[in-house]
């Protein structure tokens, strides 16, 4: 039997489990199982590497960037970008070969590309945590030029309040990567003036769950084209999958 699974903290809610079950049930692999491993503290990693039929891991939240220590190869991309969502493990003469990966900006990229009209060439970031880095990275290999909201000021990021008619004019993209309305909380959205969008908008929200939340719906309302994370979840999903079976 061959053994993948999820680490993270808490996983209780974990997509993948049933993402990948489906999967199996579907495409009749039945010598897969996918198992979740909810560790708080990333050193705990070591307790489950060692299990000789695992042969690769989700990661997600806490521990994308924490991971990195752990492993004996980074992919280039996961590099540039600092956060590992994907860890592809071998035996090479008994000995355990952990690879990092960031399949996130796979899914986000592959989802983002039928979207995109000509006029979306600059983009609003909204939040500077792990998922917002692979965000900008596709940007940039997208050439499209960005700014990072956030709710602290920076040399890098402006502040939600010093948003209006003119930036949210000027930038025709907005990416969602806070969690500001993700369920339980759904009544929350990024403090945006919404009433300057316009039907060349494009809002993205990497949040999956609620499909619409406030943000896409504040979006609607001023017939902005808008779009969930679901997408991004399953090709991220399908891309660590490949990696794995390579
Ligand atoms: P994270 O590291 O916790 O970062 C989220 C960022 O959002 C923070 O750095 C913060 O930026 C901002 N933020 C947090 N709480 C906020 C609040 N109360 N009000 C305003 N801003 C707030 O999380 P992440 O790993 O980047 O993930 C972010 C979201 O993306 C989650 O909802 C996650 O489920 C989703 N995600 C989806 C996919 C997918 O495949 N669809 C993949 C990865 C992540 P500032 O401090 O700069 O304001």
């Amino acid at each position: 039997m061959r053994l993948f699974g999820i680490i993270g903290y808490p996983l209780s809610h974990s997509f993948s489990k049933p993402y990948f079950h489906n999967k199996f049930a579907k495409e009749n692999i039945t010598d897969a199982e996918y198992h979740v491993f909810p560790i708080e503290n990333i050193n705990d990693i070591k307790t489950i590497i060692n299990k000789p039929e695992l042969l690769g891991l989700s990661v997600t939240i806490p521990h994308k960037q924490a991971v990195i220590p752990f492993l004996d190869e980074v992919d280039e991309t996961a590099l540039k970008i600092g956060a590992v969502n994907c860890i592809k493990i071998s035996h090479h003469n008994n000995k355990l070969h952990l690879k990092g990966f960031n399949t996130d900006c796979i899914g986000f990229e592959e989802s983002l590309k039928p979207l995109l009209k000509p006029y979306h060439t600059q983009a609003l970031i909204l939040g500077t945590g792990g998922a917002s880095k692979a965000v900008a990275y596709v940007l940039n290999k997208l050439n499209i030029e960005f700014l990072f909201v956030s709710r602290t000021k920076s040399a890098d990021t402006i502040t939600y309040d010093e948003l209006n008619k003119e930036s949210i004019a000027h930038n025709l993209l907005i990416v969602n990567t806070t969690p500001l309305g993700m369920y339980p909380k759904v009544n929350f959205a990024p403090l945006l003036p919404y009433q300057y969008l316009t039907e060349k908008h494009l809002l993205y929200d990497l949040i999956y769950n609620p499909a619409e939340t406030e943000f896409l719906k504040q979006g609607k309302l001023y017939n902005a084209t808008t779009y969930n994370g679901e997408k991004m979840l399953h090709l991220q999903a399908e891309a660590a999958w490949e990696i794995w079976n390579d």
